[in-house]
């Protein structure tokens, strides 16, 4: 039994291996998302960013010619504005988002930055312009300085250390055994979501694109991790045009403007205290948000005390 366990072992050791290594492929093509959707047009020019004013013009958009997503959806971020999408599920604010990166076309309508339609210009210089901070990062198995690098590769050890001290997770690396050599990833320390979104912030301070595309976590964070997370995104949205899926109240509070969408449409627009006062869905979206957040505090309260 013992000659047939060892080979039997070592095929489990090369088939996690070669699962590690697929898993691995499949991560690196998320992050980079390279569904080859579309392609650069003849002579595209690289986006010339001047302030960074994004624009969508009447755009609609479907995945399968027979279900429309986005019926005529028109909005303006104003250079460095804050403007957040919220919804219900399936609403369509992810697909503003894939949109906005050109990882597929409209099919009516315009999305310009800066006044040039995003269809004109290199994907490589519009990626470029972009920061975007998903909801589930992503980490390469490497180490965690190798993780906040990848905003800027060229950037220093200072200015990693910087950037991770900016996006709230500077103590929390430093106090790891190895530091900013400690491996993380699939095979290495495994970090909470809060964790992750934060090495995401870090990454993109590095990066710092004139436009930003922040995808906010739905799950429940503790009021703590909430609070530097929350921090730390407004300090890198500050002056920068930024395009937020929101989730969570103190986001919509302060953004300048909220767009409401509902079955691929603008159902709503306004400041959060005007959408409060006209007692629509988003006034009815948020009640029950602030409710069910009230509810998991409680809970979680009453499991700490137990
Ligand atoms: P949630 O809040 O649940 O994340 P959402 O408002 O971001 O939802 P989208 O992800 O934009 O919604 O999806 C809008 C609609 O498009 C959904 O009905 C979804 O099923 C559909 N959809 C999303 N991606 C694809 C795809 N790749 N192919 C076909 N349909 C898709």
């Amino acid at each position: 039994l013992m000659q047939l366990s060892i080979p039997l072992n070592f095929i489990g050791f090369i088939y996690r291996e070669i699962r590690q290594a697929m898993t691995d492929i499949e991560q690196m093509f998320d992050l980079l998302d390279v569904k080859e959707e579309v392609t650069d047009r003849d002579g595209a020019s690289a986006l010339a960013v001047s302030d960074g004013k994004v624009t969508f013009d009447d755009v609609h958009f479907s995945y399968d010619a027979n279900r429309p997503i986005l019926k005529g959806i028109s909005f303006e971020v104003p250079a460095g504005k804050t403007v957040a999408i919220v919804g219900p599920s399936g609403a369509g604010k992810s697909t503003i988002s894939r949109l906005l990166f050109r990882f597929y076309d409209v099919q009516q309508g315009s999305i310009r930055i800066d006044g040039q339609d995003i269809r004109d210009v290199t994907q490589e210089s519009l990626r470029a312009a972009i920061g975007m901070v998903p909801q589930d990062t992503v980490l390469f198995n490497d180490t965690i300085a190798y993780n906040v690098r990848y905003g800027r590769p060229s950037a220093s050890e200072d200015e990693v250390a910087q950037a991770a001290d900016l996006a709230q997770i500077g103590t929390f690396i430093a106090a790891l055994p190895d530091g900013y050599r400690t491996m993380v990833g699939e095979r290495g320390l495994k970090l909470s979501g809060g964790e992750k979104q934060r090495v995401a912030i870090a990454r993109t301070i590095l990066k710092a694109p004139p436009v930003l595309m922040l995808d906010e976590a739905t799950s429940a964070l503790d009021t703590q991790t909430e609070q530097e997370i929350q921090a730390a995104l407004d300090l890198v949205s500050r002056g920068r045009t930024t395009l937020v899926i929101a989730h969570r109240l103190s986001t919509v509070i302060s953004a300048d403007e909220i767009i409401v969408l509902q079955d691929g449409r603008i159902a709503e627009r306004g400041r959060h205290a005007e959408l409060l006062v006209a007692k629509g869905l988003y006034a009815s979206m948020w009640d029950r948000q602030r409710e069910a957040t009230e509810a998991e505090e409680k809970l979680r309260r009453a499991r700490e005390t137990d």
